[in-house]
Order: structure tokens, then sequence, then C-alpha cells
């Protein structure tokens, strides 16, 4: 079955949302197969955000496309160095504090999930998501104190990441396997079937 790597970050956990966040994910029936505080170390969150090349070009066409749809004029050039600032900022925010972590599973686990979390920008995050109902925060908010966006909630953006971010917080024995009421209901194709008397 699919899992899915989740971080509650330190101003999710500072604001007291563990319980909105956890119930909204345990709800859509997504079963908890591991969950921890951990207060991260600056190893941890350095093999979590890998400054590939991919992610810095996501980080800085993701702002400067909101910038764009805003009609302002984005005040960054270098993808490299904005990302580098990013992850920097990434570093200090995660080691500020503790944070839950946890790895649910479900079918389609990782882009269920991304759905529920809602988009990187808080204030542009659709009504209904995590991000978009418990913050307002902005890229101009985050940008003008050269601080990355406080949104919360961190999910693993593909199967891939999931697998190495599971291997970066859990070890192999801290996640369980356990029959959950929704096995039947959802994966068992026999469940609601007349039963023979
Ligand atoms: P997501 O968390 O939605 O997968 P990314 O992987 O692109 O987003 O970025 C990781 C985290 O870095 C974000 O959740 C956010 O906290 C921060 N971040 C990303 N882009 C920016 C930005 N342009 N300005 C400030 N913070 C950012």
């Amino acid at each position: 079955m699919e899992r899915t790597l989740i971080l509650i970050k330190p101003d999710g956990v500072e604001r007291g949302h563990v319980g909105d966040i956890l119930s909204r994910l345990e709800k859509v029936g997504l079963k908890i197969a591991g969950m921890k505080m951990v207060w991260p170390k600056r190893d941890d969150v350095d093999r979590h955000y890998t400054l590939t090349d991919e992610w810095v070009q996501g980080v800085f066409a993701k702002a400067k496309q909101k910038y764009d749809a805003l009609g302002q004029a984005f005040p960054y050039s270098e993808a490299k160095e904005y990302g580098a600032a990013i992850k920097a900022g990434l570093m200090e925010f995660l080691q500020s504090g503790p944070v839950v972590a946890m790895v649910l599973e479900g079918e389609q686990s990782v882009a269920l999930v991304r759905k529920l979390v809602g988009a990187t920008e808080p204030a542009s995050a659709a009504p209904g998501t995590i991000r978009g109902d418990f913050s307002l925060d902005s890229y101009a908010l985050s940008n003008g104190q050269n601080r990355p966006l406080r949104n919360l909630i961190h999910a693993s953006g593909t199967v891939e990441e999931a697998r190495n971010e599971i291997a970066v917080w859990f070890a192999a024995d801290e996640l369980h396997d356990y029959p959950h009421s929704l096995t039947n209901i959802l994966y068992d194709p026999l469940h609601f079937t007349p039963k023979k008397g």
C-alpha cells in the first residue's frame, strides 16, 4: 500500500493545530503507519530538503508565477541563489522546535495528502485545504522577512520522494502493520456481499 511522509512543522505544533491536521488526514481514510514528535537536527533537515536543481527551479518558478499573476516584478533573478536562501531558512525553521512526523498509508496517499494540504503559499491555497484554512502567509510576507513560508505542514511530492523521506525520519521498526477499520470497507471486494446463511 502506498505510503507518504508528513511533517507538522514547528508553526503547526506551536499554534496547537496538530489535532486539527491529524483529524483531517485520518477522516479521509488514511491509516497511520508511524508517528512521533522529533526536534529535528541539522542532518535530518539537510537530508530531507535536498538542494537538487529540480527543487530549486520549482521553488523559484512557483514564487515567480505568483508575482507575475499579481503584476509585480519578482525581485530575484538567480534561481540557484534564491533556492539556497530558502533552504538555509528551512534549516533554521525546522530546527527551531519539535515537529510531528507521520507516515500515512492508503490508496494514492501521496497525491491525496497533497490535495488536502493545498498549495505551497497559504495565501493562494484553496479554501478547505490545510494551508488554505489555517494560514494567510504569503510570498510577499515571507520574502520580505527573509524567511521560509510558515505553512504548517510538509507532505511528500512523489512516491519516490516519500520513500526517501520516510527513511530520513523513521527506522523500519517504527512503522507498524495492524488492522484498520477501513481495511475491509475500502480494500476487501467481498466485504459488502450478502452473507449466506
Ligand atoms: P511544498 O512544501 O509545497 O512541497 P517546496 O518543496 O517547493 O513546497 O518548498 C519547501 C518549503 O520551502 C515550503 O513548504 C515552504 O515552507 C518553503 N518555501 C518554498 N518556496 C518558498 C518561497 N518562494 N519563499 C519562502 N518559502 C518558500
